[in-house]
């Protein structure tokens, strides 16, 4: 939720309230500052616990794989989105945004946030809970011209409608297509037919409306393309354009697939952004499967060699891939907890310490263990920086800056 959820989505964000009722209920237990693989290993898990279940997401980006894709200006959306969430592991990233074009490769929600964020009025997010260094940033972006580049057609776009509809909404900027490239193959509209489809249908109408405007020489503009794959970032030193090879879709309704033409082009734009999903990443001593990007499960057990392993969970992203709301992780995660529950009895066998035992591992490791109480601390003077300013929160960056601030209180000396 802090890492992912774009600033300016504060409703979004309110979920975090029920993660704190839990968070504060007798049997719960919060240990953070801890990184599992390194500072305690899936054996230690194992010895502590009857069941852990893993719901650690997908944190990598994945990238296009394609000349050019190093060049200064080319970067992913995990990163960007990252950086202007404060997420301490992206706080050090630098984006150069002198450039006035930038396209966005991928017609999900993370493309939407990006393209949002990139193209709004910097007087919007002032109140939000955007990063500091990000504000800094974006007041001096010289983005105005923005394409969302999608490799099959506005029928398959993913955006949720409510995500497109913003991008038509921002102060200031039009958001456009093509007519042309509006036009179905029957296949398509056989997928918008379909009633479970609905999403879809009130995607084409918001492309619909967008096409009507003609105000492609706006000052700042959202461009979608359809039907286009990058197939090369050009410059020299920098990103200067963007080569595209035309696609067109086969394949039955729900299954098409772009493949490539002949017909080629090109864009020019300083900056690309790749924003075409995330990737779950391997721990040590759990087995993966590299092709899903996920911890191999059968409804939430985790498997190897095809058999559950013991008291081993999944629920999340790392569960069924980077896809989903976070509403989808509720019956994501009652699945996985449904098997523990099935599976309880058998995992009863032998008392274990839980808690107590791994923070006495951490403490033997010299690693520092936050609690619940010392995160409040990091909230509650987060949220009084922010107030100083009329924002919801002013984020720490760093996690030094955060473990100074929750052990400042003397309780427990810095090791
Ligand atoms: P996504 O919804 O899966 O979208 C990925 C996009 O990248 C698709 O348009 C996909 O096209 C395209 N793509 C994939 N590989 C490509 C390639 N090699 N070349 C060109 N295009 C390629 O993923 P996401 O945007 O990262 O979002 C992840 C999940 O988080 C989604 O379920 C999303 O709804 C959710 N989310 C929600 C919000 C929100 O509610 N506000 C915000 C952020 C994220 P194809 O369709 O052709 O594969």
């Amino acid at each position: 939720m802090r890492g992912g959820v774009a600033p300016d989505h504060p409703k979004i964000k309110k979920v975090a309230d029920v993660y704190d009722r839990t968070a504060r209920k007798p049997y719960f237990r919060f240990i953070g500052n801890v990184d599992i693989g390194e500072d305690i290993a899936i054996s230690d898990l194992q010895q502590a616990y009857h069941a852990v279940i893993f719901a650690y997401g997908a944190s990598e980006s994945r990238r296009l794989g394609i000349p050019g894709d190093d060049l200064a200006g080319s970067y992913t959306a995990t990163d960007f989105v990252g950086w202007y969430n404060g997420h301490p592991d992206f706080t050090d990233l630098d984006f150069d945004l002198s450039q006035e074009a930038a396209a966005v490769i991928g017609q999900g929600n993370v493309a939407a946030d990006l393209a949002r964020i990139l193209l709004t009025p910097v007087e919007h997010l002032e109140r939000t809970d955007i990063a500091d260094h990000a504000l800094e940033a974006l007041r001096d972006s010289a983005v105005r011209h923005v394409d969302v580049i999608g490799r099959r057609g506005p029928a398959q776009a993913k955006f949720t409608p409510k995500e497109l509809d913003e991008l038509g909404r921002i102060e200031g900027c039009q958001a456009c297509v093509d007519p042309m490239e509006l036009e179905l193959n029957p296949e398509s509209w056989e997928e918008l037919e379909d009633p479970r489809n609905r999403n879809a249908a009130k995607n084409m109408e918001l492309f619909r409306a967008f096409a009507r405007n003609d105000q492609w020489d706006a000052e700042r503009t959202c461009r979608f393309r359809f039907f286009e794959s990058p197939v090369e970032i050009l410059g020299e030193g920098r990103v200067q354009g963007l080569a595209l090879r035309r696609n067109r879709l086969e394949g039955e309704p729900f299954r098409q697939r772009a493949v490539g033409t002949d017909e080629t082009g090109r864009i020019d734009c300083g900056l690309v952004f790749a924003s075409i999903g995330y990737r779950g990443t391997p721990i040590a001593g759990l087995p993966f499967d590299p092709d899903a990007n996920v911890l191999p499960n059968e409804k939430g057990r985790v498997l190897k060699n095809g058999k559950p392993m013991r008291g081993l969970y999944a629920a999340g992203w790392i569960k069924r891939g980077a896809t989903g709301l976070i509403g989808n992780n509720r019956a994501c995660s009652t699945e996985t907890v449904q098997c523990v529950l099935e599976d309880a009895a058998n995992l009863k066998s032998a008392g274990r310490g839980g808690g107590d035992d791994i923070l006495r591992m951490l403490q033997k490791r010299d690693i520092q263990a936050v609690s619940y109480a010392e995160w409040d601390l990091i909230d509650a003077a987060e949220r009084e920086a922010g107030a100083a300013h009329g924002r919801e929160r002013r984020k720490f960056v760093h996690v030094a800056d955060m473990l100074e601030l929750a052990f400042r209180n003397g309780q427990r000396g810095r090791s």
